[in-house]
C-alpha cells in the first residue's frame, strides 16, 4: 500500500507524550504559556512582527477581513481577486464577510494566479487581492505587490499550504510578502496540529490588536467586550504541538522537495505532464501536493488504486461552479474548468520513502492507455 499521506507516522516521530502530561499540569488550557512562546516562534521564523493563532485557516482569513472591515480598509461589497481554482474557504472568507469574489483563472503553467490577467480584473470597487500559494508554491508576491501597490489594494496571502515557502531569503516567508498572511495547521498541511488550527501572520500594530479582539469574543480584558467578536482562538494543546513540529518544519520541507525531484525525474511517462516550478529558487515551493496533469485521469486513477496507489484530485469542482455558488455559476473560467478535469495529487508527504516514491513512479509509467 502506498498512503497519500500518514498521520500517525508523521507524529509518532515527536515525544508529545511528556510534553502533555506537564500540559494537563499546567492548567492553562487557553492562551497560555504554550499559545504566546508558539505565536512568538511562528512569527519569527515566517518573518513578520506579529503571529495570532487562531482555530483554523478558515477563521484566520475570516477574520483577516473582519478586520479589515473593523477598521475601515474594506467596506461592504468591495471587490477581491481570488483564485477560482482554490480550498473553498479562500472565498467564504469573502463572501461570509459581504464583500464579493472576482473570480481569477490560473496560468497554464504553474496553475498559480495568473498575474498577466490581473489588469483585465480590475474594477473601481477592487480593493484587495488574495493570493493563494497553491499546492506550496509561492505566487509571484513581487508582481502581486507592485501591481496592488499601483491600484491601492491591500495583499492577503493564503498560506495555508506554503509553510516555510521563500524566495530567496529565508528570513522572508510565505506569509511576509503581502500586507498580511493566513495559515492553517490541519493535520495533513505541512505543519499540522493534531485537529484544527490556524494562525495569521502581519507586520501592521493596529492590524494585530484588531486580530487578537476579534478571535478572542471582541474582548481585550475579561468580560469587558469592544468588538462584535467570535471565539476563533487557537487551543493552547495545538500550540504546543505546533511548536514541537516546528522544529522540524524545514527538513520535512527538504525531504518533500527530495520526493517531488524523484517524480519530477523518474515519471517518464508521455500521456503525463509533471507540475512546474521555479527550478532557480527550488525553496518557493515546499511541496504540499505533488500534482500531475493527464488527460486520461480516470484510467489512470484506477490503474493507481489497482496497484494500491491512493490519488486524490485538489479540487474536482473550480469555486465559481460550487452549489452553494449559484450566483457565479453562469462564468465560464475555461482554464480553471479544463484543469479540473486533467489534475492528480500523488502521495507526497515527510515520511514518504524515497523506496516508495521510486516504485509509484514505475507504477505511474507501467500505465497503458
Ligand atoms: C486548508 C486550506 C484552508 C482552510 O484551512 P482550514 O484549517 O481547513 O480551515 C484555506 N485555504 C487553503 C488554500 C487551504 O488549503
Amino acid at each position: 500500500m502506498f498512503p497519500f499521506i500518514d498521520l500517525a507516522k508523521i507524529n509518532a516521530r515527536f515525544d508529545l507524550r511528556s510534553a502533555f502530561e506537564s500540559f494537563v499540569q499546567s492548567a492553562q488550557y487557553i492562551q497560555g504559556e504554550e499559545s504566546v512562546r508558539f505565536e512568538r516562534e511562528f512569527a519569527t521564523y515566517c518573518g513578520s512582527k506579529h503571529c495570532i493563532g487562531v482555530s483554523s485557516g478558515s477563521s484566520a482569513l475570516y477574520l483577516i477581513l473582519k478586520a479589515y472591515k473593523q477598521l475601515g480598509k474594506l467596506h461592504d461589497h468591495d471587490a477581491i481577486i481570488v483564485p477560482t481554482n482554490t480550498y473553498i474557504a479562500s472565498v467564504f472568507a469573502i463572501t461570509q464577510n459581504n464583500l464579493t469574489p472576482i473570480f481569477a483563472e490560473p496560468s497554464t503553467q504553474d496553475f498559480l494566479l495568473d498575474t498577466s490577467a490581473l489588469e483585465s480584473l480590475l474594477t473601481p470597487r477592487v480593493r484587495a487581492i488574495m493570493p493563494v500559494h497553491l499546492y506550496g508554491q509561492l505566487c509571484d508576491m513581487e508582481r502581486i505587490n507592485a501591481f496592488a501597490k499601483a491600484h491601492n489594494l491591500l495583499v492577503i496571502e493564503d498560506s495555508a499550504q506554503a509553510h516555510g515557502a521563500y524566495l530567496l531569503d529565508s528570513h522572508t516567508r510565505a506569509g511576509a510578502y503581502g500586507d498580511v498572511g493566513g495559515f492553517s495547521f490541519y493535520p495533513a498541511k505541512n505543519l499540522g496540529a493534531l485537529g484544527d488550527g490556524g494562525a495569521i501572520t502581519t507586520d501592521d500594530d493596529e492590524l494585530a490588536a484588531t486580530l487578537r479582539c476579534l478571535a478572542n469574543a471582541g474582548s481585550t480584558s475579561k468580560y469587558t467586550h469592544t468588538l462584535d467578536g467570535i471565539n476563533a482562538r487557537l487551543d493552547s494543546l495545538q500550540a504546543l504541538v505546533l511548536r514541537t513540529k516546528l522544529a522540524l518544519l524545514d527538513s520535512d520541507n527538504a525531504h518533500r522537495r527530495e520526493i517531488a525531484k524523484i517524480y519530477a525525474s523518474a515519471i517518464t511517462h508521455s500521456e503525463i505532464i509533471l507540475p512546474h516550478y521555479r527550478i532557480s529558487s527550488p525553496h518557493s515551493h515546499v511541496w504540499h501536493l505533488f500534482v500531475i496533469r493527464t488527460k486520461a485521469r480516470e484510467k489512470l486513477r484506477s490503474h493507481l488504486t489497482r496497484y494500491g496507489v491512493q490519488s486524490i484530485i485538489h479540487y474536482p469542482i473550480p469555486v465559481h461552479k460550487q452549489l452553494v455558488y449559484a450566483r457565479y455559476n453562469h462564468l465560464e473560467l475555461s482554464i480553471a474548468q479544463s484543469l479540473q478535469n486533467e489534475i492528480l495529487s500523488l502521495p507526497i508527504s515527510q515520511v514518504q520513502s524515497i523506496e516508495d516514491t521510486h516504485k509509484i513512479a514505475e507504477i505511474l509509467n507501467a500505465f497503458v492507455l
